[in-house]
């Protein structure tokens, strides 16, 4: 088939969005995907359940897990599409990987608490579906909600990130663990978002040199992260690097996320896309 609309980046109620896997199904389908991924974070419990929803709507289906990494003492997203779901060792990986959360969550909230605001560990559970999974997009709902911020991107302008209050340091998957298990399951890593990391030119280099080391094949080039500058940027990158293009929103929730499922721009038409080289993992209706 020939792909006209693919959203292969967004997340649901097994990780930090608000619509539950067949409902984000539907609303991809409604605004007119035809080739989807499921990309929860450090998660594939949902994988299941998405692909099945995508066959129901006549969507086809990739595979997909975007994995918390630590590079240069920075936080980075890998991507994971087409692989296994059921690969043992990709599962064990993402376990650890989400091990270190609660802990965190809770740290979180300590250091909130130092700025007078109590209870937050407690407020963002509220917000969780999966225990495992509670993420600083929890924290932020509890936060706007409880009506400490307007929105969430105040939230995450004033709270929760690097020198503000709630922000905990944390190790996660090294990059070169996060590729293997990818590709050791059969899919594709993908660097998401590029444009969202602040590195120096050199640190983005080597990021990006040695996640192709590593085995690493695909770039996000167009996201609901990037502005159409970092489009141009990144597509100049992928093809210094002789990467994949992948293209995804990151929707989150109707009410936060401002890119909806499907209304990016295409790929610039230079670069291979990332499911040209997934044909074989494609699951279709
Ligand atoms: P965590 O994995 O717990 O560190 O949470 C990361 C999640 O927080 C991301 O996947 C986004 O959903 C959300 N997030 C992080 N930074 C921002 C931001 N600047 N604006 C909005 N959401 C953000
Ligand atoms: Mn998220
Ligand atoms: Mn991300
Ligand atoms: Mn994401």
């Amino acid at each position: 088939m020939s792909i006209l609309n693919a959203d292969l980046h967004c997340h649901s109620v097994v990780s930090d969005g608000t619509l539950e896997p067949e409902a984000l199904a539907a609303r991809a389908r409604a605004n007119g995907v035809d080739l989807w991924a499921l990309t929860d974070h450090d998660e594939v419990g949902g994988q299941h359940r998405a692909r099945e929803a995508a066959g129901v709507h006549g969507m086809a289906y990739l595979t997909g897990t975007e994995i918390s990494i630590s590079f240069a003492d920075t936080t980075v997203h890998i991507i994971g599409l087409g692989f296994d779901p059921d690969n043992v060792a990709l599962q064990t990986g993402l376990r650890a990987t989400r091990g270190g959360r609660e802990a965190r969550a809770r740290d979180m909230a300590a250091s909130l608490a130092q700025v007078g605001i109590h209870g937050a560990f407690e407020g963002a559970l509220r917000y969780v579906s999966n225990p495992e999974l509670i993420s600083r997009t929890h924290f932020a709902r509890h936060l706007v909600e409880s009506g400490v911020c307007n929105d969430t991107y105040e939230v995450f302008r004033k709270y929760l990130v690097e020198g503000k209050p709630g922000y905990v340091p944390h190790r996660w998957a090294s990059l070169g663990d996060s590729v293997r298990w990818i590709t050791q399951a059969g899919g594709i890593a993908v660097i998401a978002h590029p444009g969202r990391y602040k590195f120096t030119p050199n640190e983005e280099y080597a990021l990006f040199s040695e996640f192709k080391t590593h085995g690493g094949q695909g770039v996000e080039v167009v996201t609901g992260s990037h502005t159409t500058s970092d489009y141009s940027k990144y597509a100049d990158t992928a093809l210094e690097f002789g990467l994949l293009a992948s293209r995804g929103s990151d929707f989150h929730s109707p009410a936060e996320s401002h890119i909806d499922l499907g209304a990016l721009p295409a790929l610039p038409k230079k670069l291979t896309p990332v499911w040209e080289a997934l044909s074989e993992r494609v699951q279709h209706p």
